[in-house]
């Protein structure tokens, strides 16, 4: 990783020095070309004046070129030259493209390599008006070193290197220490999701970060706690169902056995006979129980305007027999008749498991136990609350109640298997219903179905 970032650090700063450097080169240029071609226009005013004076105009040119500290030539149409500053070319023919072009009337400037260093040349034409129009007469010629300018560039090169270094390092630095502790934190991630795979469930990683991996951590730390309760919980489920059907097996091998021993009158037979039909029907009711659990999932609705406060009325006189024999007081408060779209079945299903979870867990210890069942309506929604003053949940269960299995295991002496919340959260789901509770621990537990848009 380290590698990476630091090839991407230094080709970022490679393309960066690169157009800077070149940027900063190209501006030196064409500013040494616009001193050079100001300096070769007055030396072409010059000459122009002094034609008949050359020695005049070659004075004026030496200083030009030292002024400028570059070569300066004036050729004449014959490409002969007429000035040179540095003396020594006067008379020879000198033919370079820009010689060739300033003849033609045309303001020229190229690079070369002359004696291992660059230099910039440039030409303007010698143009004189008469009465046919205007003539080249000649053309002036600067040459001047690009050294000082290389020289500029090379220091400035320099600096941007430097610049480069100490900016890659303090990077690489930087990128070192939060990699590594990416690298630790990523390390203790793996070795928790080992662990969990291995059945470590509950395995928690020690919180050191902040930020987005501080956040995976946590996630991870609840997942592990929420996949340990349900590990528990299911364990818990499984040895109450088998419990649960290992109670009647073991009577009607008993009853059996019984039977089988000595003469028995048919009233006898007759007795045991219910007795294992009672049996066996409790081992019924379990094993639907535990495939309508299976069956969660695949439910479908047969949709329907239902009398939402007929349907509640309707199912508490059904569970007033069972509320009254365990002296739990059913209070309802509901509204003007409400109309719903929903499964009538289904939701009664529902009202059923809330209400006889506030019966099963009521509070023994308290004077009197109630249920109240209460019908709002705002602009445009509607809320069934069913509220008990039972044992209440307390806050660490509260997350997991809807999940299938789950059961607040200081309750297990209260008899179920986990399945009805799930269930209504499921039908409420299908349904586009929402469900939510308010419960504390020996205060008891308030069901809010909310139901939008009505
Ligand atoms: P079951 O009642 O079969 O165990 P549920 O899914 O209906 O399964 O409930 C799950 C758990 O939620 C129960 O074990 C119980 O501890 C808790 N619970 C449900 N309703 C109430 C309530 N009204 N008051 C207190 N605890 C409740």
């Amino acid at each position: 990783m380290l590698i990476i970032y630091s090839l991407i650090i230094i080709l970022t700063f490679s393309a960066f020095g690169y157009i800077v450097l070149n940027n900063y080169k190209i501006r030196e240029i064409k500013g040494e070309e616009t001193r050079l071609f100001q300096a070769a226009n007055i030396m072409a005013d010059i000459y122009k004046r002094n034609k008949d004076d050359i020695v005049y105009t070659r004075i004026m040119v030496k200083t030009y070129a030292h002024q400028i500290n570059g070569r300066i030539l004036i050729v004449n149409q014959e490409k002969e030259v007429l000035v040179d500053s540095f003396n020594s070319y006067i008379g020879k023919t000198l033919n370079n493209r820009e010689i060739r072009e300033g003849l033609k009337g045309k303001s020229t400037s190229g690079i070369y390599q002359m004696d291992g260093m660059e230099v910039l040349q440039i030409s303007v034409p010698i143009t004189i008006s008469n009465a046919l129009g205007s003539e080249v007469v000649g053309s002036v010629l600067i040459s001047t070193s690009l050294n000082s300018v290389n020289e500029n560039l090379s220091s400035f090169s320099k600096d941007i290197l430097r610049i480069s270094l100490y900016s890659l390092l303090a990077a690489l630095l930087l990128t070192a220490i939060s990699a590594t502790g990416i690298t630790k934190s990523m390390r203790a991630l793996t070795n928790g999701v080992e662990k969990i795979s291995t059945g470590h469930l509950g395995y928690r990683i020690e919180e050191r970060d902040k930020g987005e991996v501080g956040a995976l951590i946590n996630t991870f730390n609840e997942m592990s706690q929420r996949l340990r309760d349900i590990e528990r919980n299911r364990k818990y489920f499984i040895n109450s169902i088998s419990h649960e059907l290992k109670t009647p097996l073991t009577s009607i091998k008993a009853l059996i056995d019984s039977l089988n021993m000595g003469n028995n009158t048919i009233e006898v037979y007759e007795e045991y006979l219910n007795d294992i039909r009672g049996e066996t029907e409790r081992m019924e009711s379990l094993v639907n129980y535990l495939m309508g659990s299976i069956k969660l999932e695949d439910l479908s609705l047969a949709m329907g305007m239902v009398n939402l406060n007929e349907l509640i009325e309707e199912t508490v006189k059904f569970m007033i027999p069972y509320a009254s024999k365990h002296n739990v007081d059913i209070r309802l408060k509901l509204l003007a008749p409400i109309l719903a779209k929903c499964d009538r079945n289904k939701i009664r299903e529902v009202l059923l498991n809330l209400i006889e979870n506030g019966i099963k867990y009521r509070d023994k210890n308290k004077e009197a136990n109630y249920i109240s069942i209460i019908t709002e309506k705002t602009k445009t929604d509607l809320f069934i609350i069913i509220e008990d003053n039972g044992l209440g949940i307390d806050k660490e269960n509260l997350d997991n109640i809807f999940q299938r299995g789950f059961r607040v295991l200081d309750n297990h002496r209260i008899e179920g298997y986990g399945i009805g919340l799930p269930l209504v959260k499921n039908i409420l789901d299908k349904h586009g219903w929402d469900i939510s509770l308010e419960s504390s621990l020996g205060e008891g537990s308030k069901f809010i179905i909310s139901i939008k848009d009505i």
